[in-house]
């Protein structure tokens, strides 16, 4: 049992959905491990079945996290409780340059980019484990918002909103309290639910 259990056992699957990992591949075991330690759901894989090019953009050279939040949804096992998506592409919302992830707050798919984690695109040397640390971050707050987790300021919470990567340097990758006791509830009414 998690060490957040306030004594429910949730029922259900994590499904991480690999989009376009290419390189990054390599980081989704470690995700894993770090996933079932803090949702205290099972993670299991899968293939994404659907023509990932719906999703592309080609005036902007980028991937519409909108469209694949709606694919992904459109093949949700019927054991899931939440959907990661989980890629190496660039991803946008019309609104913004870009976005490092998406979620559907109170609903059960996010979506997570290392395009913009890498420290390479930003012409600095290649550094795997601050990659795998902010994605970790970005995947967990991500997350956080399906559990109907808002922006939090209570630095350094993991639920804090960050626009570029050194924001992202700057807070955990826990919970606060706030968002801890918020997200226990919500986690015991799912499963309840289930
Ligand atoms: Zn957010
Ligand atoms: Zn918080």
């Amino acid at each position: 049992m998690p060490a957040w259990s306030p004594g429910i056992v949730v029922v259900g699957v994590l499904y991480l959905v690999p989009i376009y990992c290419g390189a990054q591949r390599d980081l989704i075991a470690p995700l894993v491990e770090s996933l079932v330690e803090v949702f205290g759901l099972q993670v299991k894989q899968y293939p994404p079945s659907f023509d990932l090019e719906l999703a592309f953009d080609s005036l902007r050279g980028q991937y519409s996290s909108r469209i694949l939040l709606a694919q992904l949804l459109r093949e949700v096992p019927e054991d899931a409780s939440r959907i990661l998506g989980v890629t190496g592409v660039d991803l946008f919302i019309p609104v913004l340059t870009y976005v490092f992830g998406e979620a559907q707050l109170d609903g059960r798919a996010a979506l997570v980019s290392t395009y913009r984690l890498d420290d390479q695109l930003y012409g600095l040397p290649a550094n795997r484990n601050l990659l795998a640390d902010r994605l970790r971050k970005e995947a967990i707050h991500e997350i956080g918002h399906t559990y109907n987790l808002l922006h939090c300021q209570r630095n350094p919470c993991v639920m804090m909103s960050s626009t570029n990567v050194e924001s992202i340097d700057l807070k955990s990758d826990r919970f606060c309290d706030h968002c801890l006791r918020d997200f226990r509830q919500e986690a015991t009414r799912i499963g309840i639910r289930q």
